[in-house]
């Protein structure tokens, strides 16, 4: 359907992409949302609440209101971390319909051509491919290792422009080697081998999370999994969901789905929390695709975060001691989104010697969300500044998240209001109480 036609539609009609009755019929207007939607706590208006967002969007569907910039904003502006779906006693599935909102206003708004251009390399070009994420990520290592960024921090130029300088703090550190390099190969389990599983490695985190993934394959094969690393994976589409951009996660989810599903694996496992739900929803991205629909579902029923999965195993606890006091900062993805908030907590309770120590809110969004605290800088700042207070208060010495995005926000939350800690990922920290690369044999 070409974008003239959907303009006329939005202003009439329902284009057919946009929000479903069913979905937006869901909600009883309660309002027992409200108080967990953090736009809501921030900003005190009904607009920017669950329950604000889904009556615009039911104005839209019922062609009673355009798709305006204000709709836009106020859309724009949902950090889109499902907790007003754990809030609602209706069931609504608000994560479905903010991003069904966001694909319908992605095909009707006029976006000025430089953020059209810069939109379509983004999600277009570098992120469903390894070669343009490796290029970017060679000026990006040279940049942050070659003291360039420190002296850049530190001058009197970028000074002079806040918003860079605001964005160059957030920027993530690039790793190498990339984990693109472990594409294709396969780790052997520690011992008797009880599962074989496939290893997601998703877009950015190949780059900027390396380390972090090499731990999770070690995690996993000292609890008996033979770990292979499909080089047919690409991206999951999760950022091109969220930016509503479906056509393109939809192509991405049928390439991942061809490369994975008849791969004999017991399951296919992420630690990133963000591309878990994606992968998890594959079967709604794909529905009304006839050729694709039950593959879909097949495929999402084998997806597992690996919290989940060790959590569901005859999970090996580390034997040695490892004195820590840690405190879990939840994943909107994962406890929200994919409501497992127990999973990384049994894992680090089973640690000997960690003491877990629950932070106040801990469900509380963060204020990454994707690229959101790139996008809406400020707000995301004053979320991450109440969760370091949180954070800082329990006395931790360790915050754990179970997904990149978050530890990324949370590292720059103890750059600027911390105590010095630590910011790991679960699956970091089980390594390091294993040994980390000790006792294991290589592959
Ligand atoms: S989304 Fe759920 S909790 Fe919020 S107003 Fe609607 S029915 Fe009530
Ligand atoms: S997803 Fe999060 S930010 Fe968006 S409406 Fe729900 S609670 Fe608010």
């Amino acid at each position: 359907m070409a974008a003239s036609e959907l303009r006329v539609l939005s202003a009439g009609t329902s284009s057919g992409i946009g929000p479903k009755l069913k979905d937006l019929d869901t909600c009883v207007h309660c309002g027992l949302c409200l108080n967990a939607c953090p736009t809501y706590r921030e900003l005190g208006l009904e607009a920017d609440s669950p329950r604000g967002r889904v009556y615009q969007m039911l104005q839209v569907h019922e062609g009673k209101a355009e798709i305006s910039d204000s709709y836009q904003q106020h859309i724009d502006l949902c950090l889109a971390c499902r907790a007003c779906e754990t809030a609602c006693p209706s069931g609504v599935p608000y994560g479905r319909l903010v991003e069904a909102a966001r694909a319908e206003i992605e095909v009707t708004a006029k976006r000025p051509w430089r953020d059209r251009m810069l939109r379509n390399f983004l999600f277009g070009r570098v992120l469903p491919s390894a070669k343009w994420l490796r290029l970017l990520a060679y000026p990006l290592y040279l940049y942050q290792h070659w003291g360039i960024e420190r002296w850049m921090l530190r001058s009197k130029l970028l000074a002079r422009f806040p918003r860079l300088l605001q964005l160059a703090k957030l920027a993530p550190r690039a790793q190498f080697p990339s984990f693109f390099q472990q594409y294709g190969k396969s780790f052997p389990a520690e011992g008797a081998q009880r599962y074989r599983v496939a290893m997601l490695g998703g877009c950015m985190a190949n780059v900027c999370y390396a380390r972090l993934h090499e731990a999770t394959v070690r995690v996993l094969r000292r609890n008996g999994c033979e770990v292979v690393v499909p080089a047919e994976q690409t991206c999951c589409g999760a950022l091109h969901v969220h930016a509503g951009r479906k056509a393109e996660a939809q192509a991405l989810a049928r390439q991942n789905i061809d490369g994975l599903l008849n791969g004999g694996y017991d399951a296919i496992l992420t630690n990133t929390a963000g591309c878990g739900c994606a992968l998890k929803e594959y079967h709604d991205l794909l529905e009304d695709d006839p050729a694709y629909a039950n593959r879909a579902h097949e495929f999402s029923r084998k997806v597992k975060d690996v919290n989940e999965f060790l959590a569901s195993i005859d999970f090996r606890p580390p034997q040695r001691e490892y004195k820590a006091w840690v405190t879990y900062q939840d994943s909107c993805h994962l406890t929200h989104g994919q409501k497992l908030p127990s999973p990384p907590r049994k894992l680090l309770k089973a640690i000997p010697g960690v003491t877990l120590k629950e932070m106040a809110q801990a469900d509380h969004c963060c204020g990454s969300a994707g690229i959101y605290n790139v996008l809406h800088t400020d707000l995301s700042m004053s979320l991450l500044t109440k969760k370091m207070g949180n954070a800082n208060a329990t006395g931790a010495e360790i915050i754990t998240s179970a997904n990149p995005g978050c530890l990324l926000q949370l590292e720059a939350g103890v750059r600027q209001h911390g105590n010095g800690q630590r910011v790991m990922h679960v699956m970091e920290v089980l390594d390091e109480a294993y040994g980390g690369k000790e006792g294991l044999a290589d592959s």
